[in-house]
């Protein structure tokens, strides 16, 4: 798309969130550079993720919606088991959620998620094996550094690089020197579970009765006398996506035993999945039934930090997704923490380049509802001018860089 104007911006990281707001730039023929530090093809990683309905808008304007529900299943209920006897204990009923809010929560699994957002990105506009390790602000531009030693310039730059942000983390200091960085960004991500994630190869419904339904109902066994609860989740192709969380027993363990990682990877799982192996499972089963249907490669044990960082943005830096909003992966909420603070920069941007006299607007990011009643969420996700008020301030932040 030909590029409106010589504001140029550069993504660090090509997560959902960095890939994202790649698109909506793509879209607006803003020039735009992702920078990924893997090196080579990008791989598409990680078991199941849902996306809720204030960010549907968001996919459905982007054109994305027909491919979303070609790998989705639509979530139509929650239901909680005792582990002892299988009974319920309650049970969350989201049927009727697509009338009430205009949208369902859709379920999917990640790889598929990426690989649709990824086809819409020009390939040359993400450059892999870039480990961006630091940059330098001045008031004509931006610099960023990688460790291979080549670096970067651009008007605006994105930190997209996740929970344990390099981006953040420089702009945090260069705010602390001046110090203009409240108290509570200062301290550390914090954790309170573990997690462990898979997703089965095709597996006969036979098995898995549930799988047959055009929609999920998602079943979460809740431990007795043990911290853990263990979640199987239906999804398209007669797979089975499964989660156990462990929770972490005191705080105390929240802050003293904080170890970076949520790298998402086949990385010391052995032992939590010997641990949880003999769980008992609906339909007569264990969890066994479903590790030994999945490939090691895609079960993966991550820390589930949360923490929402207070500065997202400064001068020409704004941080988006997991970099400034780290929340736990339930409910889709995670990812409309990751995907709206993109649409806000985006909103920025464009609404300053599109007063210029030769550009126009390539996206037409409109507000309508389905329902009466999806007014609501869908109005927390209305993306082109409204955004601003999502994520407070975007819009004087951009004016200032200018
Ligand atoms: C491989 C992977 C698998 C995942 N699997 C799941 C899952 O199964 N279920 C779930 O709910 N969530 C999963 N997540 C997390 C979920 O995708 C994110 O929490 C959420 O989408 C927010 O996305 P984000 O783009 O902000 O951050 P992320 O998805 O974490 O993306 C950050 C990106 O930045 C890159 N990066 C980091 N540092 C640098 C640097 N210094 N220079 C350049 N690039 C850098 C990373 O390699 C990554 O590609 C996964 C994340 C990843 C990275």
């Amino acid at each position: 798309m030909a590029p409106c104007s010589q504001l140029n911006v550069i993504i660090v990281g090509a997560g959902l969130g960095g890939l994202t707001l790649g698109i909506l730039l793509d879209q607006a023929g803003i020039p735009f550079q992702i920078l990924e530090k893997h090196p080579g093809e990008l791989i598409p990683l990680g078991s199941s993720i849902s996306l809720n309905q204030t960010i549907q808008p968001l996919m459905e304007q982007l054109g994305l919606m027909p491919e979303l529900e070609a790998i989705s299943k639509p979530i139509s209920s929650m239901t909680f088991l005792k582990e002892h006897n299988m009974s319920k204990i309650g049970a969350l009923d989201l049927s009727t959620d697509s009338v009430r809010y205009g949208y369902h929560n859709r379920i999917m699994d990640r790889p598929s998620l990426y690989r649709l957002l990824l086809s819409r990105i020009p390939r040359e506009n993400i450059i892999t094996g870039k480990h961006v390790c630091d940059i330098e602000e001045s008031k004509d531009g931006i610099l960023v550094r990688c460790s291979d030693g080549s670096s970067f310039k651009s008007s605006i730059l994105i930190g997209a690089d996740g929970a344990y942000s390099c981006v953040r983390r420089c702009l945090y200091r260069e705010l602390r020197m001046k110090d203009l960085l409240p108290k509570a960004d200062m301290a550390p991500l914090a954790f309170d579970h573990h997690c462990l994630v898979g997703i089965t190869n095709p597996i006969d419904p036979i098995y898995f009765p549930d799988l047959t339904k055009s929609t999920c109902e998602m079943l979460v066994v809740i431990g007795k006398d043990k911290p853990y609860s263990w979640w199987l989740i239906p999804l398209s192709d007669n797979r089975v996506a499964w989660r156990v969380t462990y929770n972490l027993p005191t705080t105390q363990i929240r802050q003293e035993q904080h170890i970076r990682s949520s790298d998402w990877g086949p990385a010391q799982v052995e032992e939590m999945l010997e641990a949880c192996r003999d769980f008992a499972c609906p339909y007569q089963s264990t969890l066994a039934d479903l590790i030994d249907h999945t490939p090691r490669e895609r079960i993966s044990k991550v820390l589930l930090e949360e923490k929402f960082f207070t500065t997202w943005y400064h001068g020409r830096t704004v941080l988006i997704g997991d970099a400034c909003h780290k929340v736990v992966p339930h409910a889709g909420v995670r990812h409309k923490q990751c995907w709206m603070p993109s649409v806000s920069p985006m909103s920025s941007m464009s609404s300053h380049l599109f007063r210029h006299p030769l550009s126009k607007p390539h996206l037409n990011l409109t507000t309508k509802s389905e329902s009466p009643m999806g007014r609501r969420p869908y109005k927390e996700a209305v993306i082109w001018d409204d955004s601003v008020e999502v994520t407070n301030g975007a819009s004087p932040w951009f004016g200032a860089c200018f």
